[in-house]
């Protein structure tokens, strides 16, 4: 395979942590010589980063490598690579199921592909998926985007949720220290970037793995200190962070949102359920009262914040009535957005060898109320950008109306107005609401408010 013939494609599913895995993997390919493959059949290597979130994103894995698995018996130089959560969850039961798979590697390997690869090359076929301390990044990731970035703060979670795979996948808590973090938003405000968004799967639990307490008795990292720490790197014009978790959520916090400017009102604070007793059960660590004096606290000080949460329908167990208290909680607090999903039971969870699991068809009835319900408030909830002027961030073009662009309000609403996207990509427009959806607006530009 002659280096000008090494071409890649990634594929991706699940959440931000594995969008922003799949940049930095696809940052060491490149570094090696590989050039992107727009389709996986033009490429000689593929490499599937994996959700098992819950089973249907687990089975979908298979069905992609089954055929590419077969496309090997004829082109014994593609090389098959499964990373992400599947790949740490099954490991070697992955290579006796798809035998033709060449490495399979867990989400904390991401930045090691070039030794695996290596490896590879040497007619090894390998299984990384042994815990590891997690090394900053030597390549710089090729990133989706040239307008707004994923940022690693934390990774791993050590959470026990006992409905959740991640802690089992992804690992204990490992805390980037401050200074890397602000060394890479500097170099994106040098490439032009103009939005980050800090990712963790509990964003709120960073710093607790790092050394060092305040005479307070504080973790002295923590995402608070964080935000101000990197508030001011030139050419960030927005800093956005996910996800938060209401047990860690503090009055510090909310504080340092509403007093730093680039820091956007938008939210996302998971509630998984309205009733006190499945929370107990889901070993969440908060009660529903805590959760909406969070959402009160927070739209005291910031009326016009977005929220956005998860939820789950029928956990084991979930009655009738604990179900209505969800309802009761979604039609109170009006999310802007609400992922919802019925309970699916994953390996390794303790909620999953429990006895009172529900039927399909129980959890389909909720879900299909549930999101019918979502559809509902977030209509509602949108009526207040109504002939509004909204700062926009423009991302990309409108893929579906060419003479349109389209970006992001500060509160992350989806937004499409007239425009050049070779004249505003990157820049913040004041657009006027000219028409609401319960997810997405439309408008007209007022008048560009940052420089090209
Ligand atoms: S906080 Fe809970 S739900 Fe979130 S990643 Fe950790 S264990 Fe999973």
């Amino acid at each position: 395979m002659t280096p000008d013939s090494r071409r890649y494609h990634i594929t991706t599913f699940g959440c931000q942590m594995n969008k922003a895995d799949s940049e930095r993997m696809a940052g060491v390919l490149e570094n090696m010589g590989f050039q992107w493959s727009d389709t996986p059949d033009d490429a000689n290597l593929i490499l599937y980063n994996t959700c098992t979130i819950r089973d249907n994103a687990e089975q979908k894995v298979y069905s992609y490598l089954g055929r590419q698995a077969k496309r090997k018996h004829a082109e014994p130089d593609l090389t098959l690579v499964v990373a992400g959560c599947v790949a740490q969850q099954e490991g070697d039961d992955l290579l006796r199921r798809v035998p033709e798979v060449d490495l399979v590697m867990g989400p904390q390997h991401a930045n090691r592909l070039e030794d695996l690869l290596d490896q590879v090359a040497a007619g090894q076929q390998i299984v990384a998926t042994e815990p590891i301390h997690i090394v900053e990044d030597i390549t710089k990731p090729r990133r989706d985007s040239t307008v707004t970035a994923w940022v690693n703060v934390i990774y791993g979670c050590n959470e026990r949720c006992t409905y959740c795979v991640v802690p089992g996948v992804r690992g204990v808590e490992q805390s980037r220290t401050p200074e890397a973090i602000r060394n890479e938003m500097v170099q994106l405000g040098e490439q032009g970037f103009k939005e980050v968004t800090l990712l963790g799967q509990n964003i709120d639990a960073y710093g607790r793995d790092l050394p060092g307490v305040t005479p307070e008795g504080r973790h002295q990292h923590n995402l608070t200190d964080l935000l101000y720490f990197v508030h001011d790197v030139p050419g960030i014009e927005r800093i956005r962070f996910a996800t938060s978790h209401p047990r860690y959520f503090t009055e510090r916090l909310i504080q340092a949102c509403c007093e730093l400017p680039k820091v956007c009102e938008h939210f996302h604070i998971p509630f998984q359920s309205g009733d006190n007793d499945v929370l107990k059960a889901m070993s969440r660590g908060y009660t529903q009262e805590k959760y909406r004096r969070i959402i009160d606290r927070i739209r005291d000080l910031m009326p016009d914040a977005s929220i956005s949460a998860d939820a789950i329908v029928g956990f084991p167990g979930e009655t009738e009535a604990q179900f209505e208290n969800t309802l009761k909680l979604v039609e109170e607090i009006e999310f802007d957005q609400l992922n919802t999903a019925a309970y699916s039971p994953r390996p390794r969870t303790p909620a999953a060898l429990w006895e009172n699991q529900l039927s399909e068809e129980v959890k389909a009835d909720r879900l299909q109320r549930l999101n019918h319900l979502v559809g509902l408030k977030a209509g509602v909830r949108s009526q207040r950008y109504a002939n509004r002027i909204e700062e926009v961030l423009v991302e990309d073009q409108n893929p579906k109306d060419p003479t349109q662009v389209m970006g992001r309000t500060r509160g992350n609403r989806l937004t499409f107005f007239p425009g050049n996207i070779e004249e505003l990509r990157g820049r913040i427009v004041a657009v006027k609401v000219t028409e609401v959806r319960s997810f997405s607006l439309t408008g007209q530009p007022l008048s560009a408010l940052t420089p090209v």
